[in-house]
């Protein structure tokens, strides 16, 4: 973030917020200290410095849907995050790592309408399933795609932004990019339009699929139950 004192102000409250998200989570408020970068400094410079005093950091980007795409980054020890789901995880009532990736699907399967078992979550709102002998990717409005094997997003309703027009809606001016160069594909479900992913590539570029799971692999070494 800029230094200025409104961005300054607003890292600040957030910074509380978080605070006191984590310690109705923990049970207990961990100490946050919220800096504007020194002018010139870079996040791999300052994360040096840190890693001189704390050992490994890791850092996760928080991003704010607002004009400039203003972000803040929160970096912890290795350590420190650790301790901190551990705590998390405690006062949740789950001990291990294998209950907690189980507690978590079954989170997920009491947030959808319908009844068949989520294997595993792929991205916000599509999920790999068990319906009847197949697996196959369901997004959570109900709408199937077909098996998981598959990539999902030939069966999506696919809308191209290939031409400056339609690159200008959401990269105003000089921003977008060149579209003999690139085009930003978006993928909706068909059954609720939700946005489930986008990808920019060079125009004629195969649809790109993401990842196949070795759900086998998962269910075996992860969770250690049959899948
Ligand atoms: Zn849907």
């Amino acid at each position: 973030m800029t230094a200025d004192r409104p961005a300054r102000w607003f890292a600040d409250e957030w910074t509380a917020l978080l605070g006191t998200v984590l310690e109705s989570l923990a049970g207990e408020r961990p100490k946050l200290t919220c800096t504007a970068p020194a002018s010139g400094a870079t996040l791999a410079a300052s994360s040096e410095e840190m890693v001189g005093r704390h050992g490994a950091m890791l850092w996760w980007q928080h991003r704010f849907p607002l004009p400039g795409e203003p972000s803040i980054w929160i970096g912890a020890p290795r350590d420190a995050w650790t301790q901190l789901a551990t705590r998390v995880l405690g006062a949740a009532g789950v001990e291990d790592d294998s209950q907690a990736r189980e507690t978590y699907l079954e989170i997920l399967q009491e947030r959808v309408a319908w009844k068949e078992r989520i294997l595993l979550p792929l991205g916000e709102h599509l999920y790999i399933v068990q319906k009847g002998r197949d697996r196959i990717v369901k997004c959570d409005c109900g709408h199937e795609f077909g098996p998981y094997s598959e990539n999902w997003k030939l069966a999506a309703s696919i809308y191209v932004r290939d031409n400056e027009e339609k690159l200008e809606e959401i990269y105003p001016g000089a921003r977008k990019c060149d579209p003999n160069w690139m085009e930003i594909r978006e993928y909706y479900c068909p059954g609720c339009m939700t946005q489930l992913e986008t990808e920019a590539v060079t125009p004629g570029y195969p649809v790109v699929f993401d990842f196949v799971p070795d759900l086998e692999g998962f269910y075996r070494d992860w969770l250690k139950k049959p899948l």
